[in-house]
């Protein structure tokens, strides 16, 4: 390899460590705006869990609009429960004791 190529290759090398270097840059910038969105959805997501305590509290048990949006969310398919709030029930068809327990006491 005689000088010039030399150079050639390391002209080569520093370029792709250019393009390298800015790849790195727009991950870093994507991470940062899904740490950023991760950070709001998970104080929203308190903010509604500390609402959704409020509305138990301070709904009645005997029927209300809450409790038909609990069982709209239930037969979505989702669990409303305490032990499992917000979680995918495994098998919609599969009933769960405790969402049950919500749902249907008195
Ligand atoms: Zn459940």
């Amino acid at each position: 390899m005689d000088k010039r190529q030399l150079f050639d290759a390391l002209d080569d090398f520093s370029q792709n460590l250019l393009v390298t270097l800015a790849e790195v840059e727009a991950i870093k910038k994507n991470l940062k705006s899904i740490v950023e969105e991760n950070t709001v959805l998970r104080l929203e997501n308190d903010k509604l869990r500390e609402r959704l305590g409020e509305v138990e509290r301070t709904t009645p048990n005997k029927g209300g609009q809450g409790r038909e949006n609990l069982e709209r969310i239930y037969l979505d398919g989702f669990h409303i429960c305490t032990d499992f709030y917000g979680q995918r029930r495994d098998n919609d068809e599969e009933e769960c004791a405790f969402c049950n327990e919500l749902l249907f006491r008195e």
